[in-house]
């Protein structure tokens, strides 16, 4: 069976680990902190704090900003639920909108979409492609007159806080900058199936405009993710500073040694090994499959973008989603793992339920319909990706003809 996303371990990540738990430091320390000098320099955002997942890191920011009952949050309803379920635990209402032909939200929906509640926007480069950041700001900026603030940071900002959901998109690049650096705050994920892992993980990237400062920020983050103590672990085991305060309720969201040693090895090969074997794949699939006239290649790089390669969303021409769902069972039959990336939110349960109808989402229920992400990851060989793009060829004709 060819696997969707197994993650790549070899010897060096094992060693590194190993490394931490000889050293006689597990939790958040000098590995840890590392790990952020390293991702800063990576994107050339300003300062980055690493937590224990992107949604953790997705909900401080909301709660940091001050975003509670009565405020609203605009997603896009092409996501995974992480991404408007941080909107939900802050009592705050997630304004889905609509997205574009990229799968990325669409910015004239945006602008339909703000009024004087909206506090945030939470754009998500879906698959590693960069949503249209100069175009969201842009939009922010001319409704800025709407804009209601409550509290000294809102005041601050005097706009919409423009929070990058970038959990696919570490190292993709829009207008020669990279994401970390194209938002006022951007969230990475390292959970076990992106990009790049730590197991479990995630990163704030901040990049606030003037007047924020954003090493003070870096710093009441770090205090706010441990509690409000004002003094980690790491600090108190310095003779005799035994004795902290707590300065808030903060929350616990702090990401071990032990992980930021997985995180470490799979940067420093980031750019040079994992994206450029994630983009052959990518390359591979739509040189084979391009030729197919029920195909249709997603668009990963064009004169301003280039995606992170995160997740290859095929789509097939004219078909419903239960035709899809049939070639996706034919697919596995032929043992190969694919996927759907994602559910549009309107269609789960939970958000149903709460008002949200897919109706209303006709670009992201079409997108839906006929997608099938195909596996991407740095072990897949040559020869595996033959067999996929013949298990998606044969499936697919299979199906079209019955
Ligand atoms: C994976 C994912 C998240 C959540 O990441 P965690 O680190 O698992 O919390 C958020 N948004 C999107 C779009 C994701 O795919």
């Amino acid at each position: 069976m060819i696997q969707f996303s197994p993650p790549h371990i070899d010897k060096k990540i094992i060693d590194e680990v190993i490394d931490s738990l000889k050293s006689g430091w597990i939790t958040t320390g000098p590995k840890t902190k590392l790990f952020e000098k390293r991702i800063t320099e990576y994107c050339g955002n300003q300062n980055t704090l690493c937590v224990s997942s992107a949604t953790a890191g997705l909900e401080l920011v909301l709660r940091w900003f001050g975003v509670g009952p009565c405020d609203e949050v605009i997603v896009p309803t092409y996501t995974y639920c992480a991404t408007a379920n941080v909107v939900a635990h802050c009592g705050a209402k997630p304004v889905m909108v609509d997205i574009g032909e990229d799968f990325n939200i669409n910015t004239k929906n945006i602008l339909k979409a703000i009024n004087k509640n909206t506090k945030v926007i939470i754009p998500v480069d879906l698959a590693g492609f960069p949503c249209d950041y100069d175009e969201i700001y842009n939009v922010v900026e001319k409704k800025k007159s709407l804009f209601e603030p409550t509290g000294e940071i809102q005041k601050k900002l005097e706009r919409i806080l423009i929070l990058s959901d970038a959990a696919h998109s570490l190292g993709a690049v829009y207008k020669n900058k990279k994401t970390g650096n194209l938002a006022d705050i951007s969230v990475f994920s390292f959970h076990a199936v992106k990009n790049l892992t730590t197991a479990e993980g995630g990163a704030i990237a901040f990049n606030l405009p003037q007047p924020f400062n954003n090493e003070e920020i870096y710093n009441y983050f770090n205090i706010y993710t441990l509690h409000g103590q004002n003094k980690d672990a790491l600090a108190k085991t310095k003779i005799g500073n035994w004795k902290y305060d707590v300065i808030m309720p903060g929350y616990k969201a702090n990401m071990p040694d032990i992980l930021a040693a997985i995180g470490l090895i799979e940067l420093e090969r980031y750019e040079r090994e994992i994206l450029p074997k994630r983009k052959f794949i990518f390359d591979t699939y739509k040189n084979i499959l391009s030729s197919y006239n029920w195909a249709i290649i997603p668009e990963y790089e064009n004169g301003i973008k280039i995606s992170s390669y995160h997740v290859f969303l095929l789509r097939i021409k004219d078909i419903s989603e239960e035709t899809r769902d049939s070639i996706i069972s034919r697919i596995f039959e032929k043992q190969v793992s694919v996927n759907v990336h994602f559910q549009p939110l309107p269609l789960l349960s939970y958000y149903k339920n709460n008002g949200y109808n897919i109706n209303d989402y006709p670009i992201s229920y079409k997108k839906y319909a006929n997608v099938i992400s195909l596996p991407v990851y740095y072990n897949l060989s040559e020869e595996q990706i033959s067999v996929v793009t013949h298990a998606v060829i044969d499936s697919v004709e299979e199906e079209l003809n019955s």
